[in-house]
C-alpha cells in the first residue's frame, strides 16, 4: 500500500485544524514522540497545551497513539489531560481501529498524525484514516527508530519523485 500522507506539514501547528472539521474530521489520533514533544521528554511543553486546547476547542477529541511502552504515555498522557493508547505496535492497524471504536468514529472522521512514514502513515493508511506526516520535533531518538530512519528515507525519496513536497522548517530560510 502507498504510504503517501494526505498532507505533510512542519509541526502540529501548522495543520488547519477548521480544514478538517469543515471536512468531516472528528477524531485526531496522533504519535508521541517527536511529533508533540522531544522524544521521551517527560514536559508538556506550552505550545502543546495551546494546540491541544485549540483542536479541542475546534471541538476534536485528541487520543495519543504511540509505540512507547505505557508507563511513559502514561505519565505524559496524564499531564497533558487527554486519553491515550500504549504500546500500539503501529503499523498494525488494530490500535487505531481500537480507538475509533473508543470514540465511535468511522475511519473516514480520523485523522492520525505522526512523524514517521513507516509506522505512523502506514499504520493510519491501513486503518482508512487521513493522514498526516509532521517532521520530526528533535533528532534524538530511540535506536530502533533510527534503524527505521533510514529505511523510510528510501521510502520517503520514492514519495518525493511522486510529488511530495518536504515543508521548511519554520526559521529555516
Ligand atoms: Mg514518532
Amino acid at each position: 500500500m502507498s504510504m503517501m500522507p494526505d498532507e505533510y506539514v512542519a509541526s502540529i501547528k501548522d495543520i488547519d485544524l477548521t480544514k478538517l472539521w469543515r471536512e468531516g474530521r472528528r477524531l485526531i489520533l496522533t504519535d508521541l514522540d517527536n511529533t508533540l514533544v522531544p522524544w521521551n521528554d517527560p514536559g508538556v511543553p506550552s505550545y502543546l497545551k495551546q494546540w491541544l486546547k485549540t483542536a479541542q476547542g475546534v471541538g476534536f477529541q485528541v487520543c495519543i497513539v504511540s509505540n512507547n511502552q505505557g508507563p511513559r504515555v502514561h505519565a505524559f498522557a496524564e499531564i497533558a489531560g487527554i486519553p491515550y493508547m500504549a504500546a500500539a505496535k503501529k503499523p498494525k492497524p488494530d490500535a487505531f481501529l481500537e480507538a475509533m471504536r473508543r470514540f465511535t468514529k468511522r475511519p473516514e472522521e480520523t485523522v492520525m498524525v505522526g512523524d514517521q512514514l513507516l509506522t505512523d502513515v502506514r499504520g493510519g493508511k491501513r486503518a482508512g484514516a487521513y493522514t498526516i506526516l509532521v517532521l520530526p520535533l528533535h533528532p534524538r531518538e530511540w535506536w530502533g527508530t533510527r534503524i527505521v530512519r533510514r529505511m523510510e528515507g528510501v521510502a520517503m525519496r520514492a514519495l518525493v519523485r511522486r510529488g511530495l513536497e518536504i515543508p521548511k522548517r519554520p526559521g529555516n530560510s
